[in-house]
């Protein structure tokens, strides 16, 4: 706790020299948020809200950023109590808007009381910064999920004066400034209610502060908390890797639009696993075991290169359409091929140029992705756009059915186009230019503190053709719009590589299954199974869905023995070298039934293997710069 707060307390100095902030044009509010209950995932907030008489309408955060969807967890906030003046306020929710409440402000009144309750769910629940935030020994606090703000102004405009008591003990970390910080009651310097929102704060028993480039300026930190000290102790190279992934990213962009960041990590196998950027830092949370196990390290390796790219993609760089004033106004999301694709494309070869994949991981990676997306049906009546037109609902959507409805295909699928157009611009630049070049004229920039600058299609089109001259816009154009038949694997194909199927798994594609308690025959007769063989997606047109197979049923017998996974890859393979079919028990809605396949192709694993009659772009693409 010592140091942590050492170095948060330069910053002090910093806000102060910078005088009174130029967001000052609107209310300040004051927010003390009581996270001291964190363990019981119970957590109160009153806040002061200057106010005039009459009608006060405040708003609830909905639309999330970097979550893109209205999913601000108003269904979890509790406890709501207004007053004035020491008397207590009629309120009523507005019926057309869940998360808009008014108050009624007694005359002669210029300030309301409010009381609220955020209710962290108490068993292990998904659904992003709203998921399962808190266990016995940390807690993640987003402070949308614990305030409510005043209609009428820009969340750039308005102040928020913030405080958090945190439980007994407990360290913290976060990209906010410190105005004092006494035993666990901290106060932090005045900010717009913007940065508050992009600013989570992360508390835990167990919490470690790792430099990342302590002679480069401006300074980047990793901060994990996990539920065991035991978890913070992975081998030394671990933190070495991170510090290339934040020379690398320096390398990429040129300049960085934050002060200071902070990586909060939380590892916990109690909290819902995702990573949601911000500007100044990231929330990414995994398993317990996601730095000291090496299988759960490289499953994980693109996440904070994903989150840390953000700040430049998603943050300082964001599509006008999906930029808001403020947590009400509906956010467009059709550019999140930019937003969300380029991002990960970035964050993948970022994991590869810092070390936490070997070229090999890389290769492994962009097979599964490349393979997974080479089947998948669904891409025969939605294209790539509307998955992310739909993102807003397709984030909340089941993996049943997924081959034929799609999900947000835009992470994976952009993977691969911005591979494509990485490799076009290699191509047609005689090896001169390349994507790198694009980010630092797309994202560079004056750098500094964080800022924000719009772009619409026509600006990405433009910004790539200032790189290279080309048809980008044909090119983005038949990448959004196509419906197949398979991925888009052009990319692959001019990097000097090809996907091949081959009777073996990667260690890589095996762990991947295991992990994530799956049992994958997906390639071979169309099945992805939880490992008890309950059906989670059938891929529509191969053999399983044909013999009658669908979701929510369960594989429970191979050829007449118990399933397992084992049983079913095992059967799969010897059927190669027989005529009988595969017999599956299958038991569906209380009724068994038996599915016979014709199935003799054995076991199919994609692999990417070396095309020799081309340059190896895709080496030169993952080299550390
Ligand atoms: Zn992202």
């Amino acid at each position: 706790m010592t140091s942590l707060r050492g170095r948060c307390f330069l910053g002090l100095v910093a806000v102060c020299l910078l005088g009174i902030p130029a967001w000052a044009a609107g209310p300040t509010v004051s927010l003390a948020v009581d996270a001291s209950q964190a363990p019981r995932k119970i957590f109160h907030a009153r806040l002061r809200i200057p106010a005039n008489p009459g009608t006060l309408t405040l708003y609830y955060p909905k639309w999330i950023p970097g979550e893109h969807a209205p999913d601000g967890p108003v269904d979890d906030l509790a406890g709501i109590k207004f007053s004035a003046g020491g008397q207590t306020l009629k309120w009523r929710r507005d019926l057309l808007d869940g998360w808009t409440i008014n108050v009624e402000v007694p005359a002669g009144q210029n300030e309301v009381l409010a009381d609220l309750d955020f209710l962290s769910p108490a068993t292990l629940e998904g659904g992003f910064s709203a998921g399962s935030s808190a266990t016995d020994k940390l807690a993640v606090i987003s402070w949308n999920q614990l305030l409510l703000y005043p209609k009428g102004w820009k969340s750039d405009d308005i102040t928020f004066s913030a405080s958090l008591k945190i439980p007994e003990g407990w360290k913290y970390a976060t990209s906010l400034n410190m105005v004092s910080a006494a035993e666990n009651d901290l106060h932090f310097a005045p900010v717009s209610l913007t940065m508050l929102v992009d600013s989570p704060v992360l508390t835990g028993q167990y919490l470690k502060a790792v430099p990342l480039n302590p002679r480069q300026n401006p300074p980047a930190e990793l901060d994990v908390a996990a539920d065991s000290a035991a978890a913070l102790e992975p081998p030394p190279e671990v933190w070495d890797h991170y510090k290339n992934l934040v020379a690398q990213a320096g390398a990429l962009f040129g300049t960085q639009h934050y002060r200071r960041y902070h990586f909060l990590y939380t590892l916990s196998d109690h909290v819902a696993h995702f990573g949601l950027e911000h500007h100044e830092s990231d929330d990414s949370r995994v398993s317990e075991r996601g730095l000291v196990d090496e299988t759960e390290r490289k499953l994980d390796a693109s996440l904070l290169p994903h989150e840390y790219v953000h700040s430049w993609n998603g943050k300082y760089r964001r599509p006008a359409d999906l930029t808001t004033p403020d947590y009400q106004q509906p956010m467009q999301t059709d550019l999140l091929w930019v937003y969300e694709g380029l991002t990960n494309y970035l964050g993948v070869i970022l994991a590869a140029r810092s070390g936490l994949w070997t070229p090999e991981d890389f290769r492994h990676d962009l097979a599964g992705v490349a393979a997974d997306l080479d089947h998948l049906p669904g891409r025969t009546w939605r294209n790539l756009q509307d998955t992310a037109d739909a993102a807003p609902q397709l984030y909340f959507t089941s993996r049943a059915w997924y081959s034929w409805r799609r999900g947000v295909d835009f992470y994976d699928e952009d993977t691969l186009n911005w591979l494509w157009a990485d490799v076009i611009i290699r191509q047609q630049s005689k090896l001169q230019k390349s994507l790198d070049d694009f980010c630092k004229l797309f994202h560079g920039g004056q750098g500094g503190t964080p800022a924000l600058k719009t772009y619409t299609f026509d600006d990405v089109i433009s910004g790539l053709n200032q790189v290279v001259a080309y048809d980008w816009r044909g090119f983005w154009t038949e990448r959004l719009t196509n419906h197949g038949p398979g991925a888009p694997l052009g990319g692959i194909e001019g990097s000097g590589w090809k996907v091949e199927y081959k009777d073996t798994p990667t260690d890589f594609y095996r762990s991947s299954e295991r992990n994530a308690n799956l049992v994958l025959e997906v390639y071979t007769v169309g099945l992805r199974l939880r490992e008890d063989g309950t059906v989670i997606d059938t891929i529509e047109g191969m053999m399983a869905a044909k013999g009658g197979i669908g979701p929510g049923m369960k594989v429970v017998g191979v050829n007449g023995r118990r399933f397992s996974g084992d049983v079913l890859h095992e059967a799969i393979k010897s059927a190669k070298s027989g005529s009988d079919p595969i017999e599956l028990l299958v038991e569906n809605t209380d009724y068994y039934k038996t599915v016979k396949l014709e199935y003799h192709e054995g076991e199919k694993y994609p692999h990417l293997v070396r095309d020799e009659s081309k340059p190896d772009l895709l080496g030169d693409i993952i080299k550390a710069k």
